[in-house]
Parts: C-alpha cells; structure tokens; sequence
C-alpha cells in the first residue's frame, strides 16, 4: 500500500536529490515579480517515425473584426463562430506556425513568419522564428532547405533578415512554379485591388536577391527527403500542403487551407476572402480535410492555435478539429 506523507515525500525526494522547494511553508511575504507584458515565444517538438519535428510559434495577430471576412456570410454567423472558439470580444485570432523538420540528414523548414520587423505593420507580437529555432538550438545557417507553401507575405517575410539580408543563407529555397509565375506577373498585378498590389510588392522586396538560392516546385515531388508536396489550389494558384512521412508515420501539414480553423474548419464551405479561387478552395479543403478524417493523420495547420496539431473529423456538414496531446518526445 502506498502510504504518503509529507515526511516520506521529502524524504524521498531528498533521496533521489531532486529537492526542489524549500519545505518552509511559514516563509514570510514574496515581492511582486514585474509582469513580462508579452508573450513567451513557442517551441513545440513532435515525432513523424525517426523525424524530429518542431512546431515553431511565430507571434499572434488580433484583428479587429471586419465584414466580409467569410464572403456572403452574416456579421451574426460570422460573430457566432468567433464566440463559441472564445476569441477575445470583437476580435480574430490570427496563430503564425513555421515547422521545422530535422529528417536526420537534412534541416527543413515550411514556411517562414513574418520576419523580425514583424510584417508589413511591424506588428511587435510576430516575428519570432528566429528566437525560436535559438530556442530550439538551430542555427538559421545550418537550414538546408526552406519550402515556401505560397507567396502570401505571413508565410515568406522572415526569408529577409532586419536588415534585408538572407535569413537562411545556406538554404535552397523552394517557392512553387505556380506562384512564383503568378506574383511575379506585372499584368496580374496591375489587375488587382491596391491591397494586394502591396502583397505584390511585398514578394518582391523579400525575394530580391535570393536568386541565388531560389528554385521551384510542383505538387506531387518530394521536395525534402520524406517531405512530399500536394497541390492545394484556390486559396492562391499554387498553394501547396505537405505529407511528412517517416517509416509508417505520416503527418499532414497544411498552410491556408482552412486559414483560421474555428471559422473555415468548422465552415468548410465558407468563402474565405483571401480565397483567389473561393469555389475552387472550398473544393480543395474538403477533399483536404475528407483526407485527414479518414487517415486520421495528424494535421498541422499554419493558422490554427499553438502548437498548431490537431485531428479532423467529420462533423454534421462540416469539421471539427481535436487538438493533439502534448506529448513527450518520444
Ligand atoms: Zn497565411
């Protein structure tokens, strides 16, 4: 039988010395400790057969509400989804989640944050890669391949450092054939509205000069060793998901296929605004998700919340996503 008490604890710990607390419970007052004001910065390691992975939190947007985020979907509807995910009044919540894939013989990375001025609104709460793979003990210059999903700017901005150089400077970078042809298009750019003319211009300010280290994919290639890359169309031309897959493990990682889960998982047939193609991109994200229900593979979302894993299953005529355990690494 066991039998604890406080004496046979301490005794015990003491023992195996790992006495961490002072046993004296009559200590006089504690001072204030300053609050840190900010967030801490996220590192999450999980495991894909022999591969180590890390999900690496990029920083957070909160973004004042504004119609027309789901296209043609009430402000009520739209407002119901956000209360009911417990978003703070008013706002929605915007997770940024590089992965970083060690395969054993290569260091991989999908995606990129928003770099370390914290995106075109040198917004202070993202742009945290870069502490992260420190936190993670990862030299940026030991990166042998970036994977860019797409060249929407939350994905792509830290391949700059502040000071406009090559965050990663050893790494190839890999951008999709598509969209590479597509942001890079005077005539496509001229067609647009003037906010995305901005993201236009944005792929090009962050990828002057990494002509060098550029080169280009398309869906159905192995991209990394075990990193093998699926068209995703409709969110933007060339958007691309990824299977990691190690021994019998695979895990699904997708970037803006559902953008911020609570409203587009739960309501897959929803039109998100940034959709390019937004019939063509609600058809891509169920076939997606109708994937990742059956497999019942881990899915890794670029915008859901830290650590950005969860499972999909069907729910009436939409989704669910459960978030993954925290797990140690095993
Ligand atoms: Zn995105």
């Amino acid at each position: 039988m066991i039998n604890l008490t406080r004496r046979s604890v301490l005794a015990g710990a003491a023992a195996t010395g790992t006495v961490a607390f002072s046993p004296n419970f009559t200590s006089p007052a504690h001072a204030a400790a300053p609050a840190a004001g900010k967030q801490a910065t996220g590192i999450y390691r999980y495991k894909v057969g022999n591969f180590e992975c890390t999900s690496i939190n990029d920083g957070t947007y909160l973004v004042p509400y504004f119609d027309g985020f789901a296209r043609g979907v009430s402000k009520d509807r739209i407002v119901a989804a956000m209360e009911a995910a417990y978003y703070p009044q008013g706002h929605f919540v915007f997770p940024f989640n590089p992965q970083l894939i060690n395969t054993g013989g290569k260091l991989v990375l999908i995606d990129t944050g928003m770099g370390p001025t914290g995106g075109p609104q040198r917004n202070p709460n993202v742009g945290k890669l870069t502490e992260g793979l420190s936190l993670a003990g990862i030299d940026p210059k030991a990166i042998d391949t970036v994977i860019v999903s797409h060249i929407h700017f939350d994905h792509f901005m830290g391949l700059k450092t502040a000071d406009d150089k090559s965050a990663f400077p050893n790494a190839e970078i890999k951008v999709p054939s598509i969209e590479w042809a597509f942001w890079m298009n005077d005539e496509n750019r001229a067609k647009v509205p003037d906010m995305v003319k901005g993201w236009f211009d944005l792929a090009r300010k962050s990828f002057a000069g990494l002509d060098a280290q550029l080169t280009k994919y398309d869906g159905g290639q192995e991209v990394a060793p075990g990193i093998t890359s699926i068209h995703t169309p409709g969110h933007t031309p060339g958007h691309m998901s990824f299977a990691v897959a190690s021994g019998s493990a695979r895990v699904l990682i997708q970037s803006d296929l559902t953008s911020i889960p609570d409203l587009f998982l739960r309501n897959p047939d929803w039109q998100l605004l940034f959709d390019m193609d937004p019939v063509q991109a609600v058809q891509t994200r169920r076939k997606f998700l109708d994937m990742a229900a059956a497999e019942k593979a881990p899915v890794i979302g670029y915008h859901f919340h830290f650590p950005a894993m969860g499972y999909v299953e069907k729910d009436g005529t939409g989704y669910r996503l459960v978030p993954g355990p925290w797990m140690p690494v095993r």
